[in-house]
């Protein structure tokens, strides 16, 4: 028996370098995992992400037909896609779920407010596929490390006062403010690479104690070195003013639109509004970087502490069985499910409003939905229409994480 409610999909695997190398990417692991796909880690490639929404680059399929899941979606969008998505949300599936493999840093990067992406999108549709603003998260599947948001300026000035960095700081650190920020960022990322580089070489010198609290600049600039060269002024703008947290699984941060992040190393669940929209400025090859003063005009500093980035799950509403937590990004979107079952443990998680792209990312199970027991299996992802239950069980235990509107 099928449902043309509830159906599995297959997910694309792209092969960027900053990815992890063959089977050590859970990206691939997963992707390899569904079945009939033809997908096989090569051992010498590097896998970065799996996409397993209906976005025409690396999209989604429905594994019995091997349709692109945007197909089938504009085909039956009522009952696939449901009211609020058509009506308020743009009549196709309003989120993009990714898991991703970090072995280096991602491009230093922000994604565009809905206003300037709609000004990008018109002036250079090549480069700017879409109209629309991409705020996303990120849920750790492992220990995840991530440059994210600015720290509060009075971490940030004192560093300024120190003898290399000096020339880049107009202000007196009692003076500091958000536009301070904005110019120190610009004249960072506008230097040259001989100054970039010797910056970085003096600042390596600099004794850990005069750095207190920030002494961990000097054991990540090595590193960062060794990744993208003393040249990448990235490295400067993301020790020296940016907040660096290391997660756990399960911890969660959020992205605003215009918000400066570089993800730097772990396994995790990305969820973004639909846009494919980027500015990069550093951790990826000068020709890669967009126009430096276009990205810090751009800048937002709504992000400007720890506490601003971090995105806390809490009980979800769905759950009848207490073993779901939710992550709500302050965006009409979507929102994150996490099920956790130990084994013997079932759960219950009502309908949404609109589509939901359910993954599992580990352990094996049942789920029972519109009237169809599916058999679940780390890797598997399925997508489960509006005002659909589904029930999961498990003799092993599972975790399963699902986007929902
Ligand atoms: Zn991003």
């Amino acid at each position: 028996m099928t449902s043309q409610l509830v159906f599995q999909l297959s997910g694309s695997c792209n092969n960027y370098p900053w990815g992890k190398k063959g089977k050590q990417s859970l990206a691939a692991q997963l992707c390899s995992q569904t079945p009939g796909t033809g997908f096989h880690i090569k051992d010498d490639e590097f896998y970065s992400e799996m996409w397993f929404g209906d976005y025409p680059d690396f999209p989604a399929r429905k594994l019995d037909t091997g349709e692109p899941l945007a197909e089938v979606l504009q085909r039956n969008k009522e009952q696939l896609l449901g009211k609020k998505v058509i009506e308020k949300l743009g009549g196709q599936l309003p989120y993009l779920p990714k898991i991703l493999s970090i072995a280096k840093a991602l491009p230093l990067q922000l994604h565009p407010n809905k206003e300037l992406a709609k000004k990008l999108h018109e002036k250079d549709p090549s480069n700017f596929t879409d109209p629309n603003h991409k705020p996303e998260i990120a849920v750790a599947l492992s220990k995840f490390e991530v440059f994210a948001g600015f720290k509060p300026l009075e971490q940030i000035a004192p560093l300024f006062q120190l003898e290399p960095l000096r020339q880049f700081n107009p202000e007196q650190p009692d003076k500091w403010t958000d536009e301070t920020l904005r110019t120190v960022t610009r004249n960072l990322l506008k230097s040259d690479f001989d100054t970039v580089k010797k910056v970085q070489t003096e600042l390596a010198k600099i004794p850990r104690d005069k750095l207190g609290d920030a002494a961990y600049i000097l054991d990540l600039l090595p590193r960062l070195q060794g990744q993208y060269g003393p040249e990448d002024a990235g490295s400067l703008v993301a020790l020296l003013c940016m907040n660096f947290m290391v997660f756990n699984p399960g911890d969660a941060i959020w992205i605003p639109a215009d918000g400066i992040h570089a993800y730097l190393s772990g396994d995790i669940v990305e969820c973004m509004a639909r846009s494919n929209n980027v500015l990069n400025t550093g951790f990826c090859p000068p020709g890669d970087r967009n126009n430096a003063d276009l990205f810090v005009n751009t800048l937002t500093f709504k992000a400007h502490s720890r506490d601003d980035v971090y995105l806390p799950s809490q009980k979800s509403d769905k759950s009848k069985a207490g073993k779901t937590v939710v992550y709500k990004p302050p965006m009409s979107e979507f929102d994150m499910l996490k099920t956790d079952l130990s084994a013997g443990e079932t759960e219950e998680l009502t309908g949404s409003d609109g589509p939901g792209v359910m993954i599992v990312t580990s352990g094996n199970g049942v789920m029972h939905a519109d009237g169809v027991r599916h058999q679940l299996k780390e890797g598997f992802i399925f997508f489960i229409a509006p005002g659909i239950s589904i029930k999961l069980e498990t003799q092993n235990g599972l975790q399963t994480h699902m986007a929902v509107v």
